[in-house]
């Protein structure tokens, strides 16, 4: 630290009586005597061959010597070097010195100590005669506004630039330090209090460890807590501790060995805040300094900011794992719910079609036609049922990518007549005639099985949401390519819905109105696309859909 004694003993070249006579009357600085900002005026002090060595101190205003908390009057004529020394060390000298050789303005923002803590300066250097002109002004708080700013920007463009938190708020916290402390400990936990990450970082390896070490010991003896947060977080609310006094470091450790280690380590100020997201305790931040500087409220409030973003970040991916694992979990219920439903579906499907078949034949007697038409009715709803698992048990394959094509040749017009020949009777039921029309054959190789499904769920979709009107399939050849025609004058689908109604499980109807799972048009395109073709959909609200189904004529397995 810079002190009147080391100034007054200063020698320096040339003649002292100068100094006195390079300090005119009082009113020489009236210019600068009330102005807000620093003032400094300085002479040059040369050596022997004309070397600039130091500046000589000529003027001080008021302003100055608030800036730089001493009174600078009875320093008048010794050396700026001499009392600074750091000014060389820092290169601003040099710039200085130039500024009087070439009488180049010197304009820049510096990071210089005064009285042992680091505050950035505007400076702006003119020369004057053999010397210069200097204005100062403190801009440390916007300096360290500017680099929160800049430090918090970071942290965000860390946590949200991939899922893996952990990666982030590893790098996160070594960015801590020495930027905003000399230690840092991050303690992160899941949703339900289960430890997900500790970080320890302290700026060199010993004290790291140390660091480490101490967390390691720590944990709230009350409430049995690991870690810090029990223990300095007790209330969950965020604490700035500026001087950590041999008392507090006492309260804050375990045992006799635990304080040893705390008072190696030697904590000078810290800072504790909790990480909170919708009201979940997900850990805490903690910042602490070994020497120099201490921690104040603006430290807090920064501290706080940062905790925030951690928090939401580590909230964010934790919900993101939540809805992953609930996902994998309901596919594999649906896998095993589709196995399990799978044999007594068909069985009952496949009995009461032999009833029917039976009834029909008059094998038990003539049935009373009430009769009939119950079993009638069982065998449409066992045939759905059927249909349902089938097509779950379908998802589950395409999720485990098992959609396999068993490719033959096929007429793609006989096809649908085929199928449609099967919904005579639900078209009748819908009153939605079905109209065919076809030029002829159209061959290809595809999966018949598979390609009779796509037919089915387009055929039935029609009829569902087709609003009682004809339903009209084309089958034609275009461009080399084999193409299928569905289209209704029904309900039709908003123009927002339409991008994801090949989604699995998504519906664009309310369930109310209508049954379905959302799983048909999915299923759809996955077989489609294995053929190597395209579907796709026109449609408008009130103005029915028409699903197109482009195939190539040879697929490729
Ligand atoms: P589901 O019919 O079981 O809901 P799909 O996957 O077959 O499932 O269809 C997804 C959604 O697309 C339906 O819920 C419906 O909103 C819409 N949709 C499909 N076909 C038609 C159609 N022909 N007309 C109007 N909307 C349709």
């Amino acid at each position: 630290m810079p002190t009147l004694r080391a100034a007054a003993k200063s020698v320096l070249p040339g003649d002292p009586e100068e100094a006195a006579s390079v300090s005119p009357s009082p009113d020489a600085w009236s210019f600068a005597a009330e102005h807000p900002d620093g003032y400094l005026a300085v002479g040059s002090v040369r050596d022997d061959s004309g070397a600039l060595v130091d500046f000589r101190w000529v003027y001080a205003n008021p302003a100055a010597e608030a800036l730089m908390g001493m009174r600078l009057a009875g320093l008048l004529g010794h050396g700026v070097v001499e009392l600074f020394p750091d000014l060389r060390t820092r290169g601003l000298f040099a710039r200085l010195a130039r500024a009087v050789d070439r009488g180049e303005p010197y304009v820049d923002e510096v990071l210089f100590p005064i009285d042992g803590r680091e505050r950035w300066f505007r400076v702006v250097a003119l020369q004057r005669g053999e010397g210069l002109s200097i204005w100062f002004n403190d801009i440390s708080r916007r300096k360290r506004e500017e680099q929160e700013t800049g430090f918090l920007a970071e942290a965000s463009h860390l946590l949200t630039a991939s899922l893996d938190v952990e990666a982030a708020l590893h790098e996160l916290s070594r960015r801590c330090v020495p930027t905003l402390a000399d230690g840092c400990v991050l303690q992160v936990m899941d949703g339900r209090g289960q430890p997900l990450l500790l970080e320890t970082v302290a700026s060199e390896p010993t004290q790291e460890a140390l660091l480490a070490e101490v967390v390691r010991r720590s944990g709230s003896p009350s409430t049995g807590e690991a870690g810090l947060v029990g223990l300095l977080l007790p209330q969950d609310t965020p604490q700035l501790l500026p001087e950590v006094t041999p008392a507090l470091l006492q309260s804050l450790t375990q045992d006799a060995e635990h304080l040893r280690l705390m008072r190696v380590l030697g904590p000078r100020s810290l800072l504790a805040v909790p990480l909170r997201a919708r009201g979940r305790p997900l850990g805490a931040l903690v910042l602490v300094t070994f020497c120099g500087r201490t921690f104040g409220p603006d430290d807090l409030r920064f501290c706080e900011d940062l905790a925030d973003r951690i928090a939401l970040s580590v909230d964010n991916v934790l919900l993101f794992r939540e809805a992953r694992l609930a996902v994998a979990q309901r596919d594999e219920f649906f896998t095993v719910a589709a196995h399990e439903l799978r044999t007594p579906t068909t069985s009952l499907k496949l009995n009461v079609q032999s009833l029917l078949r039976g009834a029909r034949r008059g094998e038990a007697g003539a049935l009373p036609s009430p009769l009939l038409g119950k079993l009638e009715g069982i065998d449409r709803h066992a045939g759905r049922l059927n249909a349902l698992v089938n097509e779950l048990l379908d998802v589950t394959r395409i999720h485990a990518g098992r959609l396999r094509m068993d490719l033959e040749e096929v007429d793609l017009t006989a096809l649908v007549q085929d199928v449609a020949a099967r919904f005579e009777l639900p078209a009748t039921q819908a009153r939605s005639p079905l109209l065919l029309e076809s030029p002829g054959p159209v061959l290809g190789t595809w999966d018949r099985l598979r390609l009779e499904q796509v037919v089915t769920n387009l055929l039935s979709n029609a009829l569902k949401y087709g609003a009682g009107k004809p339903v009209r399939v084309r089958v034609e050849t275009s461009g080399g390519l084999a193409r299928l025609e569905v289209r209704d004058e029904g309900i039709g689908i908003a123009p927002e819905s339409l991008p994801r109604i090949f989604g699995r499980f998504e519906r664009a109807v309310s369930d109310r109105h209508y049954g379905g799972l959302g799983l048909g048009l999915y299923i759809t395109r996955q077989i489609v696309e294995a053929l190597g073709g395209s579907v796709s959909v026109r449609s408008a609200p009130g103005a029915g859909a028409t699903f197109t189904v482009e195939l190539p004529r040879q697929a490729t397995p």
